[in-house]
C-alpha cells in the first residue's frame, strides 16, 4: 500500500474510533490498539510532513462533540497530553526538562483519572456553564447536567471569573453497582461517566453517583500565581474538589515538604531522586484506589517554564502523561460455553488457552450477550486479544487472526442447553423460560444459601446439586421441608453426622434477619445496598412491600435517595411474580423472619473516628466484611482503600498492595489476634459475636 493510502486509512479509522469513544462511550478497539495507530500515523506525518493534512487526526484533541447540546467556544486552551507508556521514558523526559532549566525546576505527579474531561466557567462566583473537552476549541454545553453532581460547587467562596479544569469520574464501587443494571454493561467507569454526563434528561445523570477532581484553573483576571501548587491551593480554598494523591519533587525533600506543607496540601514531597520509587509506588498502588487511574501526569511546577515551553495544537510542552498500559496478552478461543443464570438468563463464555494476564491466569471470559459476540465477529478458533480491563476483568478486545476452519462468527443456541427448552430474546439477553429447568434452580439454590444471603454454611453446592438430583429440591423453599434423613442416608458422602449438620443449619437459619431473606430471593437490583435502604427508611416488613407492590405504589419508594426507578421496578415486578410469591409464603409458613427485629446498638463506641480498611482473608470473620461490621458497630468507619486517614489497615492472609501502601504512608497495620483484642472479644466470643452480629440491623 502506497504510504499516501496508509495515511488516509489510518486517518479513517482514527475518526471512526473517536466517535465511537468520545461520543458514544462505547469503544470499538482497545486503547492500546487505538494507540498504535495513533503512534503509525504520527511517524508517517513526521517522516514524510507532506503527508499531513491540516485536519490530520494527530494535529488536534480528538473531538467528543455531540449535536445533543449546543456547542460554546473555550476562553481557554482546552488541550490533551503528550503521553509516554514507560517510566524509563518519563524520566528521561523529567531529565531533558532539568537539563535545560537546571535545579530551580520543580515537578507536581498527580494521578491521571479516568473519566471524562470537564471545563467549569465561573463568573463572578457563580457556575456558569460546564463544558466538555470538545475539539479542545468548541465543546458541548452541559450545564444541567453538571449541576446534579454535588461536589462542583454551584457559587464559589469569592467573586472571581474563572475557568476550572477538572476530570468527572465515577468511583468503581459505584460502576460495579450501577452497571449491573445497564444493558448492554459499560466496559468500565470512564465509559459509563462519559455516557452519563451525555444524558438528554438531567435527571437521568443525577442518578448516577459522579463526582469531580479539578487540576486546573484559569483566572480572568491576571493573578500572581508562581506555581501549580498555588494554583491546586487557591481551587481548594475556593471550594473545587482537588485531588489530594499528588507528588511534589523539588531539590531536597524537606524544601518539598515545606512547599506543601506553606500551600496547606497533603501529598508525598520528595527530591528529584525520589520520582522513580514514587512513580512505581502509584502505579503498584493503582489497583487500591476507589477510583481508576489510567496513569500519571508529570507537570512541571513554575509558571514562568510553563510558558517558555508552550503548546502544541494537541498538548502542553510542559507536561506528560505515563499511561499505564492495560495488560493484554493473545491466546486462542477453543470455546464458547453457555451459562444458565439463576433467573433463566443466558451468558455466552468464551473457553481460552489458559493464559496469564496482569498477575492471574484466565481460561474463561464472558462475552455477555449474542451482541457482543457480533460486534466482535468472534468465532471458535480465533486467535484474540485479551485485557485485564480496569485491571480485574478479563476481557475479549478483538480478533487478531481468524480461525483456518472456517468457523462462522458464534451463535447462540435454540434451546437451553440444560433442560432443552427453547430460549426466548428479552432485551439484548437470551433467557431460558423454564423455572423449572435444574441450572436455574441449582443457581437460585446456591444463592439463597450463600454467605451474603442465608450463609447456611454446611449445606453447600453439592448437598444442593445431589438433593436437585434427586428431585427433592426444586426452588428455594424446599429447603425447608426436605426429610434429609430419609434422603440422604445411605447416599455417599453422607453420613449420620453430616446429615445432622445439615438439618441443624437449616434450622438456624431461620434465624437470620429479614434484611437477609429479602435478599437471598434473588430479585434482580435488590441486593444487600437496596435492602439497606428500604429498611432505614421504615419499610421492615415483608408485608408492608407487598402492600406496595400490589398497589404499584411508585411515589412511596421514588422518594429514598439513591433509590431510582430501575430498582423500584425491578423490587416491585420481583414481589408481584406469582411465583416469588409462593417462595414468600412457603419461606413464611417454614418460619423464617419476614419483619426487621430493630435492636438498640449497645455496643461501646470505642472505635469511633477511626478509620479503617481491609485486606486479605481471615479464620473468624468470613466474609471480611463482617470484621468491617465488627468496627462500624463501634462507631468506626471503613473505607475501600488506604489513604493517609486511615487509621489501621486490617491484614489477613493473602493480603495485596494495600499492605505496601499502608507501609509506605505509615498507615498502622493490625493483624487477626490484635484486631479481635481491640474489639475487646476472646476467639470464641468473637465467633459467638458474630451469630449475633446477623441478628442485628446492618
Ligand atoms: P487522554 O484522555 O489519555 O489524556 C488527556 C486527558 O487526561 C485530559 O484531557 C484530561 O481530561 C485527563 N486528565 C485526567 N487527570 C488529569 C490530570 N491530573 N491532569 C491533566 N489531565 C488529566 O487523552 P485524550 O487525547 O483524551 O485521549 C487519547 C487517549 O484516549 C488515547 O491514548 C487512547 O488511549 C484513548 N482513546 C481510545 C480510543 C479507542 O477507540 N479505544 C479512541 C480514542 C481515544
Amino acid at each position: 500500500m502506497e504510504l499516501k493510502e496508509r495515511v488516509a486509512e489510518l486517518s479513517d479509522l482514527l475518526r471512526r474510533y473517536q466517535k465511537a469513544y468520545y461520543v458514544d462511550s462505547r469503544p470499538l478497539v482497545s486503547d492500546l490498539e487505538y494507540d498504535k495507530l495513533f503512534d503509525e500515523l504520527v511517524r508517517i506525518e513526521n517522516e514524510h510532513p507532506e503527508l499531513k493534512s491540516p485536519d490530520s487526526p494527530t494535529a488536534r484533541v480528538g473531538s467528543d462533540l455531540t449535536s445533543d447540546f449546543p456547542e460554546v467556544e473555550h476562553t481557554i486552551p482546552v488541550l490533551s497530553l503528550d503521553k509516554a507508556y514507560s517510566a524509563q521514558e518519563i524520566l528521561s523526559w523529567i531529565v531533558r526538562a532539568e537539563k535545560r532549566m537546571g535545579e530551580d525546576l520543580s515537578f507536581v505527579i498527580e494521578e491521571k483519572i479516568d473519566g471524562c474531561s470537564m471545563v467549569l466557567y465561573y463568573e463572578d462566583g457563580r457556575l456558569a456553564r460546564g463544558v466538555t473537552r470538545g475539539n479542545g476549541v468548541v465543546g458541548n454545553d452541559v450545564t444541567g447536567n453538571i449541576k446534579t453532581i454535588p461536589s462542583i460547587p454551584l457559587k464559589l467562596d469569592g467573586s472571581e471569573s474563572l475557568a476550572v479544569r477538572g476530570e468527572v469520574y465515577l468511583p468503581k464501587e459505584a460502576f460495579e453497582r450501577i452497571n449491573q443494571t445497564m444493558d448492554p454493561p459499560y466496559a468500565n467507569p470512564r465509559n459509563l461517566a462519559s455516557g452519563s454526563i451525555r444524558r438528554i434528561h438531567s435527571s437521568e445523570t443525577a442518578k448516577i453517583p459522579l463526582d469531580i477532581f479539578c487540576y486546573e484553573g484559569f483566572w480572568e483576571a491576571e493573578r500572581p500565581f508562581d506555581d501549580h501548587i498555588q494554583i491546586l491551593e487557591e481551587l481548594k480554598r475556593l471550594g473545587f474538589r482537588t485531588n489530594p494523591h499528588i507528588g511534589y519533587f523539588c531539590k531536597t525533600k524537606e524544601e518539598a515538604r515545606r512547599r506543601l506543607q506553606k500551600a496547606g496540601l497533603e501529598g508525598v514531597p520528595g527530591s528529584f531522586s525520589d520520582i522513580p520509587a514514587y512513580i512505581e509506588m502509584k502505579t503498584k498502588g493503582r489497583k487500591d484506589l476507589p477510583y481508576e487511574i489510567d496513569g500519571l501526569v508529570v507537570k512541571i511546577n513554575e509558571i514562568s517554564v510553563r510558558e517558555l515551553f508552550g503548546y502544541t495544537g494537541h498538548h502542553p510542552r510542559w507536561a506528560i502523561a505515563y499511561k499505564f498500559e492495560a495488560p493484554q496478552a493473545e491466546t486462542v478461543v477453543e470455546g464458547i460455553d453457555v451459562q444458565v443464570g439463576r433467573t433463566g438468563r443466558i451468558t455466552p463464555v468464551a473457553r481460552v488457552k489458559a493464559t496469564e494476564v496482569g498477575g492471574s491466569t484466565v481460561s474463561n471470559i464472558t462475552l455477555h450477550n449474542q451482541d457482543y459476540v457480533n460486534q466482535l465477529e468472534l468465532a471458535v478458533g480465533d486467535t484474540v486479544e485479551i485485557s485485564k480491563r480496569g485491571d480485574v476483568i478479563p476481557a475479549v478486545e478483538r480478533v487478531i487472526e481468524k480461525n483456518e476452519a472456517g468457523n462462522p462468527t458464534w451463535e447462540m443456541p435454540k434451546e437451553c442447553p440444560c433442560c432443552h427448552t427453547p430460549l426466548v430474546v428479552r432485551g439484548a439477553h437470551h433467557f431460558c423460560p423454564n423455572p423449572l429447568c435444574p441450572d436455574q434452580i441449582r443457581g437460585r439454590v446456591e444463592f439463597f444459601l450463600g454467605k451474603d444471603q442465608m450463609d447456611i454454611e454446611s449445606f453447600g453446592p453439592e448437598t444442593a446439586g445431589v438433593l436437585i438430583d434427586k428431585g427433592v429440591l426444586k426452588d428455594i423453599q424446599d429447603i425447608y421441608t426436605i426429610d434429609y434423613a430419609r434422603t440422604l442416608s445411605g447416599t455417599p458422602g453422607f453420613g449420620e453426622k453430616k446429615i445432622v449438620s445439615i438439618v441443624k443449619a437449616v434450622e438456624e437459619s431461620k434465624r437470620q434477619p429479614f434484611h437477609r431473606v429479602l435478599v437471598s430471593l434473588g430479585i434482580p437490583e435488590i441486593g444487600k445496598k437496596a435492602v439497606e435502604l428500604l429498611v432505614k427508611d421504615g419499610l421492615v416488613s415483608m408485608d408492608q412491600l407487598l402492600e406496595l407492590a400490589s398497589k404499584h405504589d411508585v411515589d412511596r419508594l421514588i422518594g429514598i435517595k439513591q433509590m431510582g426507578p430501575k430498582t423500584v421496578k425491578s423490587l416491585f415486578d420481583g414481589l408481584n411474580d406469582p411465583a416469588n410469591r409462593v417462595r414468600i409464603e412457603a419461606l413464611r409458613a417454614a418460619g423464617l423472619q419476614m419483619e426487621e427485629r430493630m435492636e438498640r446498638n449497645d455496643v461501646p463506641q470505642t472505635m469511633a473516628g477511626q478509620v479503617w480498611c481491609v485486606t486479605g482473608s481471615f479464620v473468624h470473620f468470613n466474609p471480611r466484611s463482617k470484621a468491617m461490621e465488627e468496627v462500624e458497630k463501634r462507631g468506626g468507619r471503613s473505607v475501600g482503600s488506604v489513604s493517609r486517614k486511615t487509621t489501621y489497615l486490617l491484614v489477613g492472609t493473602g493480603g495485596g498492595s494495600k499492605e505496601a501502601v499502608a507501609r509506605s504512608l505509615g498507615v498502622k497495620i493490625v493483624h487477626e489476634d490484635e484486631f479481635i483484642a481491640m474489639l475487646g472479644m476472646g476467639d470464641e466470643k468473637a465467633a459467638g459475636d458474630q451469630e449475633k452480629a446477623q441478628g442485628t440491623l446492618f
